[in-house]
């Protein structure tokens, strides 16, 4: 018979299970991006297939992570699209809550519990809606010319 505790319970070891594999796995693009484990991208990039990052695709991982690395200011959020910094202007015209979540998001107990999801959310939000933001960047570090 299996109880409801049992599913709960089931349910838990399974979502801890899958965050802790997605976040290995996650190291293991990273390294992919910067063209290792061998010296064929393809070969690497076959290694790590399918992406278990499922709200966005890998080759769109890479050319995002790679213009982070290409930025002169690192960290600025006009120019890093890694960047946890908001541009003042931004900033000020932030709610409350928006402003309470950012800093809570920047404490590591925040950056465990929200920053995936957070993570998530913001790369769907740029990618999905606001496209034309990534693309002037990419475009800027010389992407799509
Ligand atoms: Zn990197």
């Amino acid at each position: 018979m299996v109880t409801s505790f049992g599913i709960v319970s089931a349910g838990l070891m399974l979502f801890l299970v899958t965050a802790i594999v997605t976040a290995f796995h996650s190291s293991i693009q990273h390294e992919v991006v910067h063209d290792h484990p061998t010296p064929y991208p393809l070969l690497n990039e076959a290694l790590i297939f399918p992406s278990l990052i499922l709200v966005y695709p890998f080759r769109r991982y890479r050319e995002l992570h790679l213009t982070h690395h290409i930025v002169e200011n690192l960290t600025d959020p006009n120019d890093d699209p890694e960047s946890y910094f908001w541009p003042m202007c931004d900033r000020n015209k932030m709610g409350q809550v928006m402003k309470v979540l950012l800093a809570a998001n920047n404490t590591f107990v925040g950056q465990m519990i929200l920053g995936p999801p957070w993570a998530c959310l913001v790369f769907t939000v740029l990618n999905f809606t606001d496209w034309w933001v990534m693309k002037k960047m990419y475009a800027k570090h010389g992407y799509f010319t």
